[in-house]
């Protein structure tokens, strides 16, 4: 496999590289950042696989970043002595680029161009950045510990690229980038120097740069940022390495560094970021923690230092105590891992409490991003129950959209006779909020807390309690009021026997869709709700499972009928006037239908809905007039 070959980028390379050569301008210095991050990375795995294979170092063991500049010939060409890569790597690494992370960039482009940008970080579509600058690229590459000769690879990043064997006999890759007309500047050492220092000051390697007189300096501060004491680190510092280094794509919304000391030693620095990642639900779940021994990257994506319900913390854990050769297995079962996660997961729920209690906004700007994650956590950290019912927040008919309320508040503003917590769940807070369910509760002003993720109904058997009182569904068994429902448990036990031979009828004709007939206490002003067992799956719950494909038992309801609404009034009359009415039948299933539709349901048959709606319009409507 030494022939030239000349080749065609996959197609959504292709359309990355467009978008790059034709439609990003305005910050083309980032694809500095780019090149220097993916050096730095070579590096990194080089020195990773020089654990366990030291002879692959051999005598050049200074492991380093060259950037060199050319005026006249308007290049930039920079060099890494890290692992390189094969042709073959070549080929799949910069000619394809399978990762699903490509296709999210291209549909998440806003047009906007910082914005954009900021995207190039985020979904590692980083070395096409170099078409930002270049007319064309040219890079050779050989792999450490491996007899293939170099490979170069070069293209002007339009639709193909070439292939070839190369002359190169160090190991790592040059990158030389042949600079457009109009991005002349980047030739320019001040401006180079510039942009490492405002992008890349915290490269864990050293950065060599030309000065003026020709002579190579550092330009970069070598000691990692993580390491550093946090009085010595600026929020700017902080911020920089939060988006280059962890590919964050917003602003932090809190920030936490410290050291431990004492039976285990690490440094950790954490961000909690704004804003959700698009991939924060994939099937594949993204951790955002980065793991170090003793300065040494080791892995990625470090699954065993926080529980899953915190994968949206990005950041930095550099361990004294691992050993360096550590790989995931050992991470699984090792218990300085363990003690770490207690301890880091600790931190931020800490954090996360704190934030809370005195920056209320950041707080709900956290919770609107990565509530539904906390959440999770109910359910699989049993340890640290109490501490995360503290931070659940939900809407409520009693405060704003904006302003979801904490079971604390919910509990503190309780009526003094009531004895549960009350919540309805539903799709939709426009929903839920004019459901009939509510209606005697909003007379009492009784609050009810709205469940409107689909997790919520899940995790109401975890929560069970909070501060000894349990959750109770308004859609589900007898609301009991205590006394502030005493006046209505009258009227029901009177209705009950006013309405007795009603329900009997209206249970006959609605036997295939219901259980039962009962006197509502709910009601105020709809005439009829549909309310399930006291321990069956609620109807917004089935709604979730069958949507998810789950066999549902068919559970029939229960129709709670209010005594004090003139249809069932009406009906009750007409049924004692002529037991047989053949309207009542088809009333009775329009008042069953408008309860289903009252709580966003579907009608079984909205064919005949429509027909017994118009049939009864037809009577109402031409009443006085013939
Ligand atoms: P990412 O860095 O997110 O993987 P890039 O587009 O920046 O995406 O780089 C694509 C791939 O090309 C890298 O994953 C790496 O395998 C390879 N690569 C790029 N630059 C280098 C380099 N200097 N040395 C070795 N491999 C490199
Ligand atoms: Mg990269």
């Amino acid at each position: 496999m030494s022939e030239n070959q000349s080749l065609e980028f996959q197609t959504e390379a292709k359309q990355i590289l467009q978008l790059m050569i034709h439609s990003l301008y305005t910050h083309k210095e980032v694809f500095l950042r780019e090149l220097i991050s993916n050096a730095s990375d070579a590096l990194d795995r080089l020195r990773f696989e020089s654990v366990t294979n030291p002879q692959i170092l051999g005598s050049d063991t200074d492991l380093a970043i060259r950037i060199k500049l050319d005026k006249t010939a308007k290049t930039l060409t920079i060099s890494d002595n890290g692992v390189g890569m094969t042709r073959s790597e070549v080929i799949e690494n910069i000619g394809t680029i399978a990762r699903s992370g490509s296709k999210a960039f291209v549909e998440k482009l806003t047009g906007d161009q910082k914005a954009d940008s900021n995207l190039i970080g985020q979904f590692g579509v980083g070395f096409y950045s170099a078409f930002m600058a270049a007319s064309s690229v040219k890079l050779v590459t050989k792999r450490a510990g491996s007899d293939e000769p170099a490979t170069q690879w070069e293209s002007s990043g339009e639709t193909s690229y070439t292939i070839a064997e190369a002359e190169k006999e160090s190991r790592g890759t040059d990158i030389t980038v042949y600079l457009k007309e109009d991005a002349a500047e980047f030739a320019e050492t001040w401006n180079v120097r510039s942009i490492i220092k405002k992008y890349s000051d915290f490269i864990a390697f050293p950065i060599y740069l030309p000065d003026e007189k020709g002579q190579e300096t550092v330009v970069n501060m070598t000691k990692p940022l993580w390491s550093r004491a946090p009085s010595e680190v600026t929020k700017e510092q902080y911020e920089e390495f939060y988006q280059q280094v962890l590919a964050g794509f917003d602003k932090p919304l809190d920030i936490m560094h410290s050291k431990a000391e004492g039976v285990m030693e690490y440094h950790s620095l954490l961000f909690i970021p704004s804003s959700a990642p698009f991939d924060l639900f994939t099937m594949e779940r993204k951790h955002g923690i980065k793991l170090y021994v003793r300065r040494v990257f080791i892995l990625d994506n470090c699954k065993e230092l926080l529980p899953e319900y915190l994968r949206f913390v990005k950041g930095v854990v550099d361990s004294e105590d691992l050993p360096l050769n550590v790989s995931r297995e050992i991470l699984q079962k090792n218990p300085v891992v363990d003690r770490i996660r207690k301890a880091l997961t600790s931190k931020i729920l800490g954090r996360l409490a704190e934030m809370a209690q005195n920056e209320p906004e950041n707080y709900k700007t956290f919770w609107k991003s990565f509530g539904q994650v906390i959440k999770e956590g109910i359910h699989s950290d049993p340890d640290n129950k109490e501490k995360l019912l503290e931070l659940l927040r939900f809407q409520s008919s009693m405060t704003g959209k904006d302003d979801p309320v904490s079971l604390k508040a919910y509990v503190s503003r309780m009526r003094e006779e009531q004895k549960e917590i009350y919540y309805i769940s539903g799709d939709s807070r426009e929903i839920v909020e004019k459901s009939p369910h509510l209606e005697v509760l909003k007379a009492r002003s009784i609050e009810v807390l709205f469940f409107l993720d689909p997790i919520d109904e899940w995790i109401v058997p975890d929560i069970y309690n909070y501060d000894g009182r349990k959750l109770k569904s308004v859609t589900q068994g007898d609301l009991d009021l205590g006394d502030l429902g005493k006046e209505a448990k009258e009227t029901q036990k009177k209705a009950e026997s006013t309405f007795k031979k009603l329900s009997e009828r209206m249970k006959n004709v609605l036997a295939g869709d219901i259980q039962d007939v009962r006197i509502a206490t709910r009601l105020k002003d709809s005439p009829a709700c549909l309310v399930s067992e006291e321990n069956t799956m609620g109807s917004h719950m089935e709604k979730i499972m069958k949507a998810m494909g789950q066999a549902v038992p068919a559970q029939k309801r229960i129709l709670e009928i209010n005594p004090e609404h003139p249809v069932i009034l009406n009906l009750n009359a007409r049924y004692e006037k002529d037991p047989k009415d053949a309207d009542l039948e088809e009333w009775v299933r329009l008042v069953y239908e408008q309860a289903l539709i009252a709580e966003g349901q579907m009608v079984p048959d909205p064919l005949a809905y429509s027909k017994r709606v118009n049939d009864l319009l037809v009577k109402v409507s031409g009443k006085d007039l013939w």
